[in-house]
């Protein structure tokens, strides 16, 4: 640290991301991304993109907002795009909590960073004992609160009715529903945007859509809230989507078959490696995501985690109360789960 770092960043805790490791051979499960890569039409259009680098990209990602349009059902003027969904949290953090912030203790580890970076005030709302979210508690609250639907790293999802109870109970509050692992069996709040001005759904192209690297983020919400957000994209960076990043967006949503297949694979594989550690006495949350929280029988997850690890296999352990019983274990191809599935089986044996 230099001496000239602001003294209000300086006991800042930065988001620890999963290891992107240079390793080849090794099984990836770490960081929820999709294994599959993206379409081809992504391919394609990514080069013919890569033409026009000269030129700045279009600051109002006009194609790509009417895109998302189409495939949401909503106004293009509903419709925030940004490098990455962090960033979209970035901003809402940034500008949108006058009243501080509320969200479970355990969920996405961003959230706690955002609110330390910008000063927020951070009231944590506990999960309940089987780490599902009781949705009364968040009845009455001021803050702007945030929630993950799915939530990470639990995979557990809210019914989209209890999530409108508290859009009606906090009228002068603003709902923040997370939607990066909707599209793996949650239940989108999407349509509730055309109905309650104080709801803003995130999402992300990280995942269902293969796109990690790409870093593509949005929000859909009233066009009144979609205008804040514009007014803190275009005082800090108008370019925060690149032209490569706006082609494989709009390419993304176009190729739905390839969406819809990848999406099913990532489904049964998540089915299948949920059943047959549960049949090896792990204890696994049902998953509404592309990765399982999962508990070994007679070992800690940290040496499980660093077991698996050890044979090649990357998946990600949280060492804080709730979590370190658990791992995180992203879905990947079916092989790869049955890979991850036969080297559990030897572990727990003690092989
Ligand atoms: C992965 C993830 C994000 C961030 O997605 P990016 O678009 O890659 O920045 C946001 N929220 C949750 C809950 C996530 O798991």
């Amino acid at each position: 640290m230099s001496r000239f770092l602001d003294p209000r960043l300086r006991n800042l805790e930065p988001y620890t991301p999963g290891e992107q490791p240079k390793l080849d051979r090794l099984i990836k499960l770490n960081t929820n991304e999709n294994p599959y890569p993206p379409s081809p039409l992504v391919l394609q259009r990514v080069a013919e993109a890569a033409e026009e680098l000269r030129l700045y990209p279009d600051p109002m990602n006009g194609a790509l907002a009417d895109a998302m349009a189409k495939t949401f059902g909503v106004g293009a003027e509903n419709v925030f795009l940004a490098n990455g969904s962090d960033e979209v949290l970035a901003f809402l953090f940034q500008a949108l909590c006058p009243n501080g912030a509320a969200f479970a203790d355990v969920t996405y580890g961003f959230y706690a960073v955002y609110a330390a970076r910008y000063g927020v005030q951070a009231r944590i709302v506990p999960l309940r004992a089987d780490y599902t979210l009781a949705p009364e508690d968040y009845h009455g609250l001021n803050e702007t609160c945030f929630i993950a639907n799915p939530n990470a790293p639990t995979g557990l999802a809210v019914c989209r009715d209890a999530l409108e109870g508290i859009l009606q109970a906090n009228p002068d509050s603003l709902l923040v529903v997370d939607e990066a692992y909707v599209d793996f069996g949650g239940e989108s709040c999407v349509p509730l945007t055309k109905r309650y001005g104080n709801l803003v759904v995130t999402g992300t192209f990280s995942k269902s859509r293969n796109l990690a690297g790409a870093r593509l983020g949005y929000a859909i919400a009233s066009k009144a809230l979609i205008e804040d957000l514009e007014l803190v994209k275009f005082s800090y960076n108008p370019y925060n989507v690149n032209r490569l990043t706006a082609a494989s967006g709009v390419a993304a949503l176009e190729d739905t078959a390839y969406f819809e297949a990848c999406r099913q694979k990532v489904v049964e594989a998540r089915e299948y490696a949920a059943s047959a550690l549960r049949e090896l006495d792990f204890s696994v949350l049902p998953s509404r995501t592309n990765f399982l929280f999962a508990a070994p029988p007679g070992m800690s997850g940290k040496a499980y985690f660093a077991a698996l690890r050890a044979r090649g296999i990357l998946v990600r352990h949280f060492d804080t109360p709730r979590c370190t019983d658990h791992v995180r274990i992203s879905i990947g191809t079916m092989e790869q789960m049955r890979e991850l599935v036969q080297v559990s089986k030897e572990l727990i044996s003690g092989n």
